[in-house]
């Protein structure tokens, strides 16, 4: 390193210093980033040294992304920042002086040094989306049991209650409102550690630190948090290993009386591949579920989402689009943004005519959200049998036959793939789903009568 680039560098960090400072707070500033010392800058890596371990690896959890994002737009040259532990004394490789010379303290505290050497960057906590936020985030009866719990979990001085659990289908606002929680938190009690991850991440990290033998490491920063987040629960169902090690954690932080908040797409009692133990557990704090959205609440997110993107859509729009898209709420947002981005593109007001062409597929997707169970009961109606023959193994052709026609529906109508079909007819195997779906094939071709029956229970399930 020349002394030019040197002093520049020092320069830059003085800058990235002061931003890190009035970013996160007078406090964290003190404990985690003024320890820091420059190291030096080869191929695009800027590296920094922290005086432990432990410190070392909480920086890159907590810190990494606006250390990148500070030194990247001071010297464009940055593409990647690390830290690495401080030797005491390095012979080899002198350093650039240090702005300031505090940090001694923190050296001096017993701080635990548990990994034995492996150079692995513990980065736990995950990104928070700013959209989410509880201002963003629109109330109505089927979530308002959820909101209210996360407001008070993230307002409240005192754990409320252990743990909030927070469960709903896909796309209803689960991540949103951790989200928000942990921002709420973020600004109002900067103090309070928060980690915000999936459980699939708490699981890959787990198992990294399995590998690199720093599983004590894993723990400690797990177990120093006031706030843990773990989102998407289910994802570790069946998982046993990381489960019993999310127990642990789990236990450790409601016995110290630290907050947790969990995410599931199951209530605790539905989780299947889930210990009872844990199971139970799950269930003794708080738990909301977020139903599916209603027309006032879609319509409600719609005029939200429109006046944040700064647009007045005509009425009639927002309203049919409420009506016609039920699934989710991020669909819903999707419809949104494209006609609003088709409309910029061609320079035209958005009307109801142009949002049905724009979204036609979208709006055939939800037309045709029919069940495999819809179908079988249906079709079983139909033809006068029991419902339980869908899924028995008699094959006499009475039986056999209007089973083919709901498997040929449950082709047509649904995206299931045929062993996922197959399942839901008692087990059957994707071959035989295949065969009912020519032969109902075969029959249309030759007997437009049977033709004309599976056509009108296809408009009735479509309908
Ligand atoms: P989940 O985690 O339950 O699958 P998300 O929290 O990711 O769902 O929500 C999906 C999208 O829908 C996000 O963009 C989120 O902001 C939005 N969203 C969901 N519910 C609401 C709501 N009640 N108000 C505003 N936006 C919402
Ligand atoms: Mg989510």
């Amino acid at each position: 390193m020349q002394a030019g680039t040197d002093s520049h560098l020092n320069a830059a960090w003085a800058r990235v210093r002061g931003r890190l400072r009035s970013e996160l707070g007078d406090a964290a500033y003190r404990s985690w980033l003024k320890p820091l010392t420059l190291a030096g800058l080869t191929d695009g890596e800027l590296r920094l040294s922290a005086p432990t371990r432990f410190m070392r690896d909480w920086i890159l959890s907590h810190y990494h992304d606006q250390l990148t994002r500070f030194w990247s737009t001071e010297v464009p040259q940055v593409v990647e920042v690390s830290v690495s532990v401080e030797q005491a004394h390095s012979p080899t490789r002198p350093r650039p002086p240090r702005p300031e010379s505090g940090g001694a303290s923190h050296r001096s505290k017993p701080i635990p040094e548990a990994t034995n050497g492996h150079d692995v960057a513990l980065d736990l906590s995950a990104p928070l989306d700013p959209r989410f936020t509880f201002e963003n985030f629109v109330t109505g009866k089927p979530n308002e049991l959820a909101y209210a719990a996360a407001r008070r979990v993230a307002e409240a001085k005192a754990v409320p209650f252990n743990p909030l659990y927070l469960y709903g289908g896909v796309g209803l606002g689960k991540t949103h409102l951790m989200h928000a929680i942990a921002w709420y938190i973020r600004n109002n009690q900067p103090e309070r550690r928060i980690i915000y991850l999936s459980a699939e991440k708490f699981m890959y990290q787990f198992i990294r630190a399995l590998r690199f033998k720093n599983t004590v490491a894993f723990k400690e920063q797990f177990r120093a948090v006031d706030v843990l987040m773990v989102d998407d629960l289910q994802f570790i169902s069946g998982k046993e290993s990381t489960q019993e090690e999310f127990f642990h954690t789990f236990n450790a932080l409601v016995d110290q009386n630290r907050q947790i908040i969990i995410s599931a797409d199951k209530s605790p009692s539905d989780l299947e591949g889930m210990e009872e133990r844990m199971r139970s557990r799950l269930g003794w704090g708080l738990v909301a579920d977020i139903h599916p959205t209603t027309y006032e609440l879609r319509l409600g997110i719609l005029q939200a989402k429109a006046d944040n993107l700064g647009k007045t859509m005509p009425p009639k729009v927002l309203e049919f689009l409420a009506h016609k898209i039920v699934s989710n709420v991020r669909e819903l947002e999707g419809a949104l943004n494209r006609i609003v981005a088709h409309a910029d593109l061609i320079g035209r007001p958005v009307t109801l005519e142009t949002t049905q062409e724009v979204l036609h597929d979208l709006l055939r997707a939800n037309d045709r959200r029919v069940t495999i169970e819809e179908i079988q009961k249906r079709v079983a109606e139909h033809f006068n049998i029991k419902l339980s023959e869908m899924t028995s193994a008699r094959r006499a052709r009475a039986v056999a036959r209007p089973r083919q026609v709901a498997m040929y529906l449950a082709k047509q109508l649904t995206s299931r793939s045929l062993p996922e079909i197959g399942r839901k007819f008692g087990g059957r195997d994707h071959t035989t789903v295949m065969h009912a779906v020519r032969k109902v094939e075969e029959l249309r071709s030759t007997d437009s009568s049977f033709s004309d029956d599976v056509d009108l229970l296809r408009r009735m399930l479509e309908g």
